[in-house]
Order: C-alpha cells, then structure tokens, then sequence
C-alpha cells in the first residue's frame, strides 16, 4: 500500500471505529476524507479532486480556501476570543450594523450558533411578543409540507418533512403545514397565477378554520430549497404576506439557504419585495468558515418588549451565539461577497447554467429542470407522463456516478412517498466559467449513461 492509502486507510478505520455520521450510519462505502479546499473544489486524502456542487451544505457562498477569513479569525481570536452576549463586543455591534444597511427595514440581530437555533429563537420570541401584546392565545405557526427549517424539536415540527420527523415524536405542539406551490406538478391546465392564488388560500383557510386568534406566525422559505427547489410565483409570496397582515399574523421568512447570494438576490425574500417581520439566517453568513446564526427581528416587535417590566424580557440566552471571530468573519465574508460582485455573478452563472442544462430535458426520465441563481433542482421520474417519482436506486446510481467523475451533487425532494428524487446543483458562487462548463459536461454524460 502507498503512504497515501496507508493513512486514508487507518483514518477510514478509525472514522468507522469512532464517528458517527450525520443522517446515516457508517456503510461499507468509507466516505472520503476532505483534506482541503480552494475555490469550488475540494481534494481528498487520496488527492482526488471534486467539484463541489453542493457548498458542502449549501454554505460555502464564498468558495473555499479564503485567506482572508482565516486571518480575521485569527486576529479577532488573538485580541479576544469571547464575551457572551450578556455584554456586548465591537464585531458583533459592526455585523448588526452591516445587516441593517443590507436589509430594508430596521431590525435588531440576535445571535445563535445554528440556523436551528435561530429558528426556534423566533418562534420563542414571537409566542411571548404576542402575549406582550395582550394577545396570548396565539401560538401556533404554519409551515409549508417539504420545508426544512431545522433539526431540533421546534424547528424538527415545522420541518414539513415527515420522514424526518416521526421517529422523534411527539414534537413540540402548535405546528401546522399546509402545501407548498409545486408547479411542476399543479393541475394539469390550471394557470400558474391562479394556482399561486389557490395555494396562498390554502394558508389563509387554515388560519381561518384553526380560529385566527390562534395564530401566531407563519413560517416560509423564500422557495423551498431542500424539499426540491420550489419556485413560487410572486403572486404567491405577496399574496401570503397580505393574509398575514389581514389576520395579524407575523411571517418569518426563512433565510438560511436563500440568503447572502445564492439565489441571485442578496436575499430570497427580495425577489417578491415582501417585508419580513422576523428573517433567520445561517449557512452563507459566514460561508461555513464559523458557525454563526442570525434571527433578525423588525424594531417594532422589539419595541413591544422595551416596555414591559423586568419579567418580560426575552429569556433566551445561548453560550456561544455571537462569537466574536464568527462575527468578524461574516462582516469579512459580505465583505468578499460585496467586492466580488457574487450576488450578480450567482444570477449570470445560475442563468447560464439552466440554459446549458435544458437539454437534459429530451431524456425520457428528466421531468423537469428549474432554478433561481445557484440554486438548481433537476427532477427525475420514471416517466414524464406519470411523473412518478424516479426509484431510488437509479438516483443513487447518479449521485455515485457524479462523485466518481470528479462532482458532487445533492439528492432530495421529499415527495409523499419519501423519494429523494431530484437532483440538486447549489455550487459556491464564485464559480468559475469552467467549473460551469465541467458541471454540465459531467451531468450530461452520467445522465446519458444511465437512461
Ligand atoms: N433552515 C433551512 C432552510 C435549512 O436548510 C437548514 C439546514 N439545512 C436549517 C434551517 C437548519 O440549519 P442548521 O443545520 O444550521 O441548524
């Protein structure tokens, strides 16, 4: 055996003895071990290179090997490493700043570690800002099915994904879903706008069947990310927003894959020209160098619990929300994002990328191929008439098929069935003109041998 393999081998030996993996157990196929990072692509302990098509998951906004953020950190750790959140230090009085000027309302930033944490910090905050406001009985939020907003037990109950879900139930209580728009699958003739219409209704009936006085907020993405790149229509997103502001419901958008470029916008939301009462934020913040979480709330819920008495104060607290070097990296990462111009670039490469992509279409198992920015979803079925799902095993095949010619690709979907049937492509946007090109000549040539 060479050095090389010898040392990936007992490092394998050793994962396998000692590590447990997210999602899955340890299989018999030892994952690689990522050595390294520059730009989209990452390299292995075997030297094998991959693009990496997914931001590892869906973070890495600004590519990997960024010197610039490695220093930051290194600076912000030397000078001082910690101070809880209790006080208050300069990185994360600068990053609220920053996000203020890049948001169009005034809202104040409450730090966590994850985007999980930042979810269930606005659902707690919204339950007591509705009983502050004399309106207590309001509690229970609507998410869409196939939304993802986290993996711990507020944000798992509105994660509308069922397979993630019911083995750790009971979850918390008061989450309602309703169906997201799925165009692809809408009723066969029915316009997209008034489709669009009819899935907002859904929203607005359920508010009115659960009785309005006990709703406290809605719950959405800016399109669905993980449960198969849903693009809405604007209609849908401005209708939404009208229901809630017609029942005094609050709509926290979702920000966590959407925000800090990927989507071709700074942040999903803006492409519907909606205003957010509460936005959460993770993952593209810092580009994964640091974790680091943002629940951003509208100054006027934060107002409400100003005037209350010393027992009404938020009661959240959370060690490590607001590291200082996490926060002096997300200020450098906008930083980059801004100097580099890598919201425009994720909209020209997005729109380069579908249109390289449409010609997939003619394969008689690739239903549909949709996308905003570096956000694309190429769905599979086993026909086009039908539009079943297409069966596991075959997108498993892909996906390895990928990884073996040098790309790795997400898989998800979350269809009734549980199939992770669409394949998903969410590169980090400093993509080059030639990893697009590789990316889609890889696709090509996998999906062509697999028909
Ligand atoms: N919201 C969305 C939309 C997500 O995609 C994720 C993670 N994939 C989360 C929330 C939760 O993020 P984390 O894993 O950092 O808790």
């Amino acid at each position: 055996m060479e050095q090389n393999d010898q040392f990936t081998h007992d490092l394998q030996q050793k994962d396998h003895e000692n590590v447990w993996h997210h999602m899955s157990m340890y299989n018999d196929n030892a994952p690689p071990i990522i050595e390294q990072g520059e730009g989209a692509w990452i390299t292995d302990s075997l030297g094998n290179r991959f693009l990496d098509g997914m931001s590892g998951l869906w973070a890495v906004n600004v590519g990997y090997g960024r010197e610039r953020l490695a220093k930051v950190a290194y600076e912000q750790l030397k000078k001082l490493c910690y101070a809880p959140l209790t006080q208050s230090h300069e990185p994360a009085i600068r990053l609220a700043e920053k996000m203020n000027s890049l948001l169009e309302d005034d809202y104040m930033m409450f730090y966590s570690n994850s985007s999980s944490d930042a979810n269930e910090v606005a659902f707690k905050l919204i339950r007591q800002y509705h009983q502050q406001n004399g309106e207590g009985t309001r509690y229970k939020i609507i998410a869409r099915y196939r939304g993802y907003h986290g993996s711990s037990l507020g944000a798992l109950a509105a994660t509308g994904q069922a397979l993630r879900k019911y083995k750790y139930e009971p979850l918390t209580p008061g989450f309602l879903h309703v169906a997201p728009p799925d165009h692809y699958r809408r009723p066969k003739g029915q316009p997209v706008e008034a489709y669009s219409l009819a899935c907002a209704r859904e929203i607005e009936e359920k508010i009115i069947w659960e009785q309005k006085e006990t709703i406290a907020a809605v719950i959405m993405e800016p399109l669905i990310t993980g449960g198969g790149v849903l693009i809405p229509h604007p209609t849908y997103v401005k209708e939404v927003e009208r229901i809630c502001r017609r029942h005094g419901v609050l709509l926290i958008i979702d920000e966590v894959i959407c925000g800090f470029g990927r989507t071709g916008m700074l942040f999903g939301h803006q492409h519907f020209d909606i205003r957010p009462d509460v936005i959460t934020m993770g993952k593209g913040l810092t580009s994964a160098y640091l974790p680091l979480s943002i629940t951003a709330v509208r100054k006027d819920i934060y107002e409400k619990f100003k005037e209350m008495d010393g027992y009404s104060h938020f009661r959240h607290i959370n060690t490590f929300g607001g590291n200082p070097a996490a926060c002096a990296v997300a200020l450098e990462n906008i930083k980059i994002i801004e100097e580099e111009g890598l919201v425009q670039r994720a909209r020209d490469l997005g729109i380069q990328l579908l249109h390289d992509l449409q010609d997939l279409l003619e394969l008689p198992f690739v239903g549909d191929i949709r996308g905003l920015g570096l956000l694309i979803g190429i769905e599979l079925v086993e026909d086009k008439p039908s539009q079943a799902p297409a069966k596991p095993e075959r997108i498993a095949k892909i996906i390895a098929d990928c990884q073996a010619n040098g790309l790795i690709v997400g898989r998800n979907g979350e269809t009734v069935e549980g199939y992770h049937h669409i394949i998903i492509l969410s590169p980090p946007l400093c993509c080059t003109d030639e990893d697009l090109d590789f990316m889609v000549a890889v696709l090509k040539r996998v999906l062509a041998a697999n028909v």
